[in-house]
C-alpha cells in the first residue's frame, strides 16, 4: 500500500511554472524526507496536499484515495503540522487538543480518549494542565503532532516542523518522529531544506525547480547526504 501518491502532478501561478510533471510515491510505514531548496515546490506540494490550492493538473492519492475524486476520505488520512504554529499560548495543552476536537466535531467522550491517549503518545502527559506559553519549541511541537493525530489519520506531513528550534531540539524532534514511525507504523512526510536532518535510513526525495531529481534510500546517496 502507497501512503502517498503523486500522478503528473503540475502548477502555476499564472505564468510561473511551480512543479511539472511530478510523479513519486511513498510506501506506508515510511519516514520520507523532501528536501529542496528555497523555490523547490515544497510549499506548492503541500498547499495541494492539503487543499489550500485546487490541483490544476495530475492526481495525488492518499492511501488510495483520490484528492480530486473523493477529497473528504483522502483528507481523514491526513494529519498536519504547519510552519506557523497556530496554538493558543493562553490555553493549557488539554484545552489547546479539546478545543481542536470540538472544531471538527468529535464526541466529547471520544475526544477525551484520543486526547489522552495522544499525549500519552507525545510523552507530554505530564504537561498536559500547563500553559502552551510555558512549554519550549520542541514540546510546542510535540503539542502540535498530538493535535494533527486525534483523528488518526495513517500519513503526517510536517512542513519544516524544526524551523526555530535549537539544534538539540531538532534533532530530539527528529528522533520521536521517526519513533512513531518505526514503533507505531505511521506514515510520514518531512519538509526541510536543512541537508543535516536527513538520517541514513530515510526514504529521500529531492525537489528542484518544482522536478523531482531524486529519490531513494537516503543511505545511496553516499556520505555527502547522510
Ligand atoms: P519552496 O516551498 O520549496 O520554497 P514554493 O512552492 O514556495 O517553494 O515555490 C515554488 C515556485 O513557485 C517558486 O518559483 C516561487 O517563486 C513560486 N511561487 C510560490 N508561491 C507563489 C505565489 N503565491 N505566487 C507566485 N509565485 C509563487
Ligand atoms: P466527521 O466526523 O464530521 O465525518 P471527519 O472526521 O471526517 O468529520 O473530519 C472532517 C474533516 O476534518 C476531514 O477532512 C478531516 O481530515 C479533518 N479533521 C478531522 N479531525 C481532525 C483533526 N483532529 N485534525 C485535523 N483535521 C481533522
Amino acid at each position: 500500500m502507497n501512503a502517498l501518491e503523486v500522478r503528473g502532478v503540475s502548477f502555476a501561478y499564472g505564468a510561473r511554472q511551480a512543479l511539472t510533471g511530478l510523479d513519486f510515491e511513498l510506501s506506508a510505514g515510511r519516514f520520507a524526507a523532501l528536501l529542496g531548496p528555497n523555490g523547490a515546490g515544497k510549499s506548492t506540494l503541500i498547499a495541494l496536499l492539503t487543499r489550500l490550492y485546487d490541483l490544476q493538473q495530475g492526481d495525488i492519492r492518499i492511501f488510495g484515495h483520490s484528492l480530486a475524486g473523493e477529497p473528504r476520505q483522502a483528507l481523514r488520512q491526513l494529519g498536519v503540522v504547519f510552519q506557523q504554529s497556530t496554538l493558543d499560548l493562553d490555553l493549557s495543552v488539554q484545552q489547546n487538543l479539546a478545543y481542536h476536537a470540538a472544531l471538527h466535531g468529535m464526541p466529547r467522550r471520544e475526544a477525551q480518549a484520543r486526547i489522552d491517549e495522544e499525549l500519552e503518545r507525545q510523552d507530554l502527559g505530564e504537561r498536559r494542565h500547563e500553559k502552551v506559553r510555558t512549554l519550549n519549541g520542541g514540546h510546542r511541537r510535540r503539542v502540535e503532532i498530538a493535535r494533527a493525530l486525534l483523528h488518526q489519520p495513517r500519513l503526517l506531513l510536517l512542513d519544516e516542523a524544526s524551523a526555530g528550534l535549537d539544534p538539540a531540539s531538532r534533532l530530539a524532534l527528529g528522533r520521536h518522529v521517526r519513533n512513531l514511525c518505526r514503533e507505531q507504523g505511521l506514515s510520514v512526510l518531512w519538509t526541510t531544506h536543512l541537508l543535516d536532518e536527513i538520517e541514513p535510513g530515510d526514504e529521500l526525495l529531492i525537489l528542484h525547480r518544482g522536478e523531482r531529481v531524486a529519490r531513494g534510500k537516503a543511505a545511496a546517496f553516499g556520505d555527502d547526504l547522510a
